[in-house]
């Protein structure tokens, strides 16, 4: 892959992780998650650049692959048969890359997370300028769900809710929501906006 370096403009090439199988590498999850996998360092003026490129992550004992695609078109259709019990995503940014990692790890449902950060968000932009807003972790002993506030200076501000919103949101999205399991699917806050305003509907 060839990477132009945005502090001296030199295009070099570079071997990037297309595959990641975390069962059989495992050391590379911190490297995900830290980011160093995207890292290259410019061989002309030795600086390091985040290299963003397409990367499937698969994850075995827990039964779920996330395709980081941050191209402009359309993810190509995926080219293996629909794997029983699997969930399978697509995500577009680094960001969103690591966060679903971390969702599908912990064996939550990333639909009702989403839904939860939306619900979040909606309380919070009142008095913060939102730009990101990411799940951290899940606090197993309160079942208390953090997430991470990126704000507009860059500061971060962290913000938790009640495993019962969670659990709640999970059983509405059974209960209404159908989503397709055989191909990589979308779930993000735009799928959130979508599902939460159906629901809505659904509940009148
Ligand atoms: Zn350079």
């Amino acid at each position: 892959m060839t990477i132009t370096c945005p502090h001296c403009q030199s295009e070099n090439d570079f071997k990037v992780l297309d595959h990641i199988n975390i069962d059989r590498n495992p050391e590379l999850r911190a490297k995900v998650q830290d980011l160093s996998c995207f890292r290259v360092k410019c061989p002309n003026c030795g600086e390091t650049a985040l290299a963003v490129h397409p990367c499937l992550y698969h994850d075995m004992s827990n039964q779920f692959m996330v395709w980081l695609w941050p191209e402009e078109e359309a993810a190509p259709e995926a080219q293996f048969d629909p794997l029983a019990g699997y969930t399978l995503r697509v995500v577009d940014s680094l960001n969103g890359f690591r966060e679903k990692i971390a969702i599908l790890e912990c064996g939550l449902d990333d639909r009702a997370v989403e839904l939860m950060k939306l619900l979040l968000l909606m309380q919070i932009t009142h008095d913060l300028d939102v730009v990101e807003l990411l799940f951290h972790a899940l606090d197993e002993k309160t079942g208390e769900f953090r997430f991470v506030a990126v704000l507009s200076d860059g500061a971060e501000q962290y913000a938790a809710m009640p495993g019962s919103i969670y659990q709640r949101l999970r059983e509405d999205i059974e209960t209404y929501l159908y989503t397709p399991s055989s191909g990589f699917a979308k779930i993000d806050m735009n799928w959130a906006r979508e599902s939460l305003s159906l629901l809505h509907e659904m509940g009148e």
